[in-house]
């Protein structure tokens, strides 16, 4: 099959023989891609020596190509074979989620006319149609005026919010933008307030900005949401000190519990104190769909600037996320000019290039993939899978709260569950944290390397832990009973046999 680079014709699109050439290499890529999903385990179980065995004999630059064809076929047989299935309902470790049929057509179309949404002049239709689905989004969260961006996700978004943050409150406290002059010496009182349990890019975004990661200060957490009254105590303790809480930072759907911070609370702390008001929602976001779970985010609404991912519950390839402000006044604070992008004289002519909002120059059509999507099933056709993980999460926590092998560590509040395996016994030389600890650890490496199930691990006070994401609508509580039996004959099975080191 061509093509092999010889005849320009048929490596790119824009004649007959770049068009048979295209659709039978997607109909190629799309059979390698569908022969790896659909099996019954959800991975191979191979470790790293496994993987670096099989892909030592495949030269990636090789003196001779050898013909686009085969190099599917190899892909599709050592890799993507080989390959965690998110798609499989036992592949529930991470926020990793199944990607839907709708958004998978619109990656390929997005990628086929390669539009970069930097300048208008490389993304006419994409510029307007992204702006179109930032003001749906708006909508969404209940921003009347507001504006926004896709990003690559939360990372991006989270940075963007107190990148925003630390020049307002330079700007306006200390009379120097740090965009322009870097730092002021007061921004050593600069801190941003946070949950415990908030992501850590929060943390990276401090680092990246000059604030430094001890900037961040830590607000101690009940069942995984912030204690507002914890939270007035450090704003106090700031505030008698002289520092100056400039950010605070609230989750909405944290990583392990999926626990949503008090966001009408801290919204009014956040006026109380001048400070920005950003929500991370990465994660919970996508209930903004639901008529039944909205209200979880209610408060939303009253942030200065929103992290939203697509490619988590909103079921999304990777990657794809939006970072909203409620007044779009405030990308100014980051805007800047290129003259071979956005020359001034654009924006007063009505002609839009999203350059000035991005971090990125070249950026992706990402919003063709959330479009699709919405259009093509509608806000009740997406909030019905999402509705459905939820009331799974509720029910997978049922078995295990009954279950005397297994420790369930909170309620549900979206749809990630986290439990330990509970040993029988404690042998006499270990506590039982440390045991648990161990055996806990050791079962999920043991699903891992048996490709049955994936799970996650995690630390819950300091004790190693198991986590479900049950993002995919079609695991069932069979699966997650299936799940729960493995991992009980793992855990037997150790302690029988005691642990390795
Ligand atoms: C996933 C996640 C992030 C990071 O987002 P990326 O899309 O991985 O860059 C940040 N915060 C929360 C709560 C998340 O779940």
């Amino acid at each position: 099959m061509r093509p092999d680079g010889r005849d320009p014709a048929e490596l790119f699109l824009g004649s007959e023989a770049g068009a048979t050439a295209y659709r039978e290499a997607m109909e190629r890529a799309t059979e390698a891609a569908l022969d790896a999903t659909g099996r019954a385990a959800p991975y191979s179980g191979d470790g790293p020596d496994d993987h670096e065995e099989r892909l030592a004999g495949f030269d990636p630059l090789p003196d001779e190509g050898r013909g686009l064809r085969r190099v599917i076929e190899e892909v599709g047989e050592h890799v993507l074979s080989r390959s965690v299935d998110p798609s499989n309902p036992r592949c529930v470790a991470h926020l990793q989620c199944p990607p839907a049929v709708p958004g998978l057509a619109a990656e390929a179309m997005a990628t086929a006319l390669n539009q970069s949404l930097d300048s208008w002049d490389q993304s006419p239709a994409a510029t307007l149609l992204e702006q179109r689905m930032i003001d749906e989004l708006c909508g969404l969260f209940g921003y009347d005026g507001g504006d926004g961006v896709f990003t690559g996700g939360g990372t991006q978004s989270n940075l963007m919010g107190l990148l925003l943050a630390r020049e307002r409150r330079c700007r306006e406290a200390f009379g120097r933008s740090p965009r322009e002059e870097g730092l002021p010496p007061e921004a050593d009182a600069l801190r941003i307030v946070c949950s415990e349990a908030t992501h850590f890019t929060v943390r990276q975004a401090a680092a990246q900005l000059g604030l430094g990661e001890e900037r961040v200060v830590s607000v101690p957490t009940n069942a995984g949401e912030l204690s507002v009254e914890a939270l007035d105590r450090v704003l106090e303790g700031l505030y008698d000190r002289g520092l100056d809480p400039f950010a605070l930072v609230a989750t909405a759907g944290t990583t392990d519990f999926g626990a949503i911070d008090p966001l009408e609370a801290m919204a009014e702390r956040a006026a109380e104190y001048g400070a920005w008001f950003h929500v991370d929602a990465a994660y919970g976001g996508a209930l903004a769909l639901s008529d039944e779970h909205r209200g979880k985010l209610a408060g939303i609404e009253r942030a200065d600037s929103i992290a939203v991912d697509f490619h988590k519950l909103f079921y999304q390839p990777i990657s794809c996320g939006a970072f909203l402000l409620r007044d779009g006044d405030d990308f100014e604070l980051m805007g800047r000019n290129a003259a071979y992008l956005n020359p001034e004289g654009d924006a007063e002519r009505g002609v839009p290039n999203l350059v000035s909002k991005s971090l990125q120059t070249t950026r992706r059509f990402d919003a063709l993939k959330p479009y699709v999507t919405f259009r093509a099933l509608g806000r009740e056709g997406l909030a019905e899978p999402i509705e459905y993980t939820l009331d799974l999460a509720e029910a997978a926590a049922e078995r295990l709260a009954s279950d005397p092998a297994f420790e369930l560590l909170h309620e549900p509040t979206i749809n990630t569950v986290v439990f330990r395996y509970r040993p029988t016994g404690i042998p006499g030389d270990a506590s039982r944290e440390e045991w648990t600890d161990r055996i806990n650890g050791e079962v999920r490496r043991r699903l891992l390397a048996s490709g049955e199930a994936i799970v996650a691990r995690t630390a819950v006070d300091g004790v190693t832990s198991l986590k479900l994401t049950l993002l995919n609508p079609r695991t069932t509580l069979g699966d997650v009973e299936a799940i729960m039996a493995a991992i009980r004959e793992h855990g037997t099975r150790i302690e029988a046999g005691g642990v390795a080191a």
